[in-house]
């Protein structure tokens, strides 16, 4: 796999311990110490993918390089490195748009099937000249710009919501088990936690739904796991 890299990571142990791994993989990278740095590197390099260290000196950390990033007219792919193990932590990170995150201390080899992951998702959305929208009833995915309205009004997800949302969409009345949907959207063994993709369902129903006890959409598959309503799908 190829791609350019932003490392931002101000331990310069970890830093060139990951660039070596990332670099022998055959990706470009690029390492910065601060969030100072990470977003003017981001915006004058465009990078694939930024591996972003939540902790960071001097002022702009990790969230909040995320944020800004975020708020960018391009879509950038970011894993979040953190060194607490906390829940917590975790799903602010996600919430605030990280793609992943992962904990230290890590290995290499989990290092690159993240990375793998996450890129190979970005680049078949990119490459594969899939439709750029899907559309059903009130609800409008914008496949490109990884934007979903609901009766004309934008509605905020999280990318994991969007990804899972986009896989159900795009193989209409499919049932897919937990286990299957947290592979093909999470991208390897999410440590076999399946209530993750229920979380995920749920909050998506919520914002979605207009009536998220019933919904329309996104339904249950009792004692498999989810599929999204046989509906005409239209795409274009
Ligand atoms: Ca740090």
């Amino acid at each position: 796999m190829q791609g350019t890299i932003l490392l931002v990571e101000d331990e310069a142990a970890i830093a060139a311990f990951v660039q070596t791994a990332l670099e022998r993989e055959g990706f470009a990278v690029e390492v910065v110490e601060d969030g100072r740095q990470a977003l003017t590197c981001v915006n004058r390099a465009l990078p694939d993918l930024i591996i972003l260290d939540l902790m960071l000196p001097g002022g702009v950390d990790g969230l909040e390089v995320c944020r800004a990033v975020r708020r960018m007219p391009t879509y950038v792919p970011i894993i979040m490195l953190t060194a607490r193990d906390e829940d917590v932590d975790k799903v602010v990170g996600l919430e605030l748009g990280a793609d992943d995150y992962i904990t230290k201390p890590f290995n290499t080899r989990e290092l690159i099937a993240r990375v793998c992951a996450v890129l190979r998702l970005a680049y078949s959305r990119a490459t594969t000249g899939e439709p750029e929208r899907l559309r059903v009833g009130r609800l409008e995915i914008d496949l490109t710009g990884r934007t979903v309205t609901v009766g004309g009004q934008p509605v905020d997800l999280t990318p994991k919501e969007f990804d899972l949302l986009v896989f159900l969409a795009e193989h209409p009345g499919r049932v897919f088990g937990r286990e299957t949907l947290l592979e093909k959207v999470w991208g390897y063994d999410y440590l076999g936690d399946s209530r993750t993709v229920d979380v995920h369902v749920q909050r998506l129903r919520r914002k979605l739904e207009e009536d998220p006890h019933h919904p329309r959409y996104l339904l249950t598959v009792r004692s498999i796991g989810y599929k999204f309503a046989r509906e005409d799908v239209y795409s274009g």
